[in-house]
């Protein structure tokens, strides 16, 4: 907290792109506009503050903008923005111009990147969650979580259709990183018979009997979800079943980048719209290093330094959820 007045803002995306990453744009220019502040945008995330690749930015700047996927500032990681030195330069482009706050729109890397920032150079950051994964703590959504969800969901019904008019049994890896969001919400929504995620141990044994008991029922159409970040990757899982259940007709299908882009869906486009309208609030009333999000629908604020290092875990009901509505 402090109570440090701003009157020129910089935005910026940085880590991953996420659809919703332009609502969240437009949120912060039309906002800061709206209360007379000069917004300026940043290229590429910290590597534009680096390379003075910064622009003034107004109401039109963000027009047409908000149902696009990607970023029009687009998205960069820097590794000169790790070091003091890259920093410094960084921090002295943006007092040239005499912008005196940021918003930063992106993952966990990034709210790292901010918080040494502000302490070395007191310029207050306010961060959205902006990531596909939902790997941060202080938020129920990420901004691109929902478009990410329904991307997988939409492919994994197609998948559906050709596992039910083939008998196959098919495999199905989704994104999320180290985190199980993607397959546990896509898997659940689709009627998965198996969701594999990092934050529960794989059972292969479990797994291989049950889908041998489901084979026993002539129950031959098998969806398994699993998250890239799971100990065993699709094509490994895939490995050992054909070599225990050699009678079934196992593919395996790796969704990979389509899960990034698209346009941003209802809910990602509101929440992008509240969290960067709320950032600006922050900003003017001395709230600092925070990360805006969302949790039981209403706007919460997480310090950054809390926002980095609590992951979301899942709970115990989302499991028996899995287990029962599989069987
Ligand atoms: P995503 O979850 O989509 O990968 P992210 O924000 O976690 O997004 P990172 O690549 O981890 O993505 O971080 C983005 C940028 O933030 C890095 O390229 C770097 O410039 C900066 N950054 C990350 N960690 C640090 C750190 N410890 N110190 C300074 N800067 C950092």
């Amino acid at each position: 907290m402090g109570n440090k007045k701003v009157s020129k803002i910089g935005v910026l995306t940085s880590g991953g792109d996420a659809p919703g990453m332009n609502a969240a744009i437009r949120a912060v220019v039309r906002t800061g506009l709206y209360h007379g502040l000069e917004v300026f945008g940043i290229m590429r995330g910290y590597s534009g503050m680096i390379d003075d690749d910064i622009f003034p930015m107004n109401s039109r700047s963000v027009a047409n903008i908000i149902q696009r996927g990607g970023t029009v500032l687009k998205t960069a990681r820097s590794m000169e923005f790790m070091e003091h030195a890259g920093r410094k330069i960084a921090y002295e482009n943006l007092k040239k111009r005499g912008i005196d706050g940021l918003v930063i729109i992106g993952g966990d890397g990034s709210f790292k990147g901010a918080q040494k920032f502000s302490n070395e150079f007191d310029i207050p950051c306010i961060g959205l969650p902006g990531t596909i994964d939902k790997d941060i703590a202080g938020s129920d959504f990420t901004i691109g979580f929902d478009t990410a969800v329904n991307t997988a969901v939409g492919a994994i019904d197609k998948i559906r259709d050709t596992a039910d008019a083939h008998d196959r049994l098919f495999i199905v890896e989704v994104m999320g990183r180290d985190a199980g969001y993607i397959a546990l919400h896509s898997g659940i929504s689709t009627g998965a018979e198996n969701i594999l995620i990092p934050e529960t141990e794989t059972d292969i044994e479990a797994l291989i009997s049950s889908l041998s008991e489901q084979e026993k029922r002539k129950k031959l159409v098998n969806i398994i979800v699993v998250a890239e970040g799971d100990k065993y990757g699709a094509n490994e899982i895939s490995t050992i079943i054909k070599k225990r259940l050699p009678q079934a007709d196992t593919r395996v299908c790796i969704l990979g980048h389509i899960q990034r882009g698209g346009s941003p869906t209802c809910l990602d486009r509101l929440i992008a719209s509240r969290m960067g309208f709320a950032a600006v609030e922050c900003l003017l009333n001395g709230t600092n290093n925070v990360m805006v999000g969302i949790l039981n629908n209403q706007l919460h604020y997480t310090p950054l330094d809390h926002a980095i290092k609590a992951k979301q875990k899942i709970s115990e009901d989302w499991l028996n959820i899995v287990k029962i509505l599989a069987s």
